[in-house]
């Protein structure tokens, strides 16, 4: 549900807590579960997804299913980015039914005016990502092996997830103020997303 630029300042947060890990394979594994045309399997959502209607997801299946995969050192990073796109996005729908704002999506224009904020954040957070060059850099460094045999995912779906994330880097920023995101809020939504998926992963325990 956030955006690609949210998932990667999410992973870049996640990341930093994981020094072990490579970087630009915890962005590929934060941006896959976008590549699948079937989002309630890439999401572990079961078919209420495609009703958005604020379906948890399998947290407990996604460990059990990839244990040993998110100990293995070559496929670690994949799948703690995997994971955070998964803990993001929840949070992400607790937050819009928390704060009222799936409501106000029911009256006229409300989706537009969601949609709007959603880029003008986007412009903002791009800010806290690296250098341009080092975007471009990471967005296709890493080797897309582990993607390609992830079984949620279709692999070949990824350039367009990529293409499209750069190109949500470079768009223009947009004048206008937020309107219903408070800034503050997000800031908020950020920081317990790299919390909640590196606690996730044991570091609580
Ligand atoms: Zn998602």
């Amino acid at each position: 549900m956030p955006s690609w630029i949210m998932h990667l300042v999410v992973a870049e947060g996640v990341a930093a807590g994981r020094p072990d890990l490579d970087v630009a394979e915890v962005w590929l594994g934060a941006l896959a579960p976008d590549a699948s045309g079937d989002k309630c399997r890439s999401h572990l959502k079961g078919p209420r997804y495609g009703a958005s209607d604020g379906a948890p997801f399998g947290l407990g299946h996604f460990l059990h299913q990839f244990g040993p995969q998110l100990r293995d050192p070559k496929t670690a990073a994949f799948y703690v980015g995997y994971w955070s796109h998964l803990v993001a996005d929840d949070l992400m729908a607790q937050w819009l039914y928390f704060s009222g704002l799936k409501e106000q999506l029911a009256v006229a224009g409300g989706r537009r005016i969601l949609y709007g904020d959603y880029d003008r954040l986007n412009a903002r957070l791009v800010d806290r990502l690296p250098a341009r060059d080092v975007v471009h850099r990471r967005l296709w460094a890493a080797p897309q092996d582990v993607a390609r045999v992830c079984p949620l995912i279709e692999a070949n779906q990824l350039p367009t997830v990529l293409a499209g994330t750069w190109a949500h880097v470079n768009a223009p920023k947009p004048a206008r103020n937020l309107q219903w995101l408070a800034a503050a809020l997000v800031d908020g939504y950020f920081e317990r997303a790299v919390v909640r998926t590196l606690e996730g992963l044991g570091g609580s325990w």
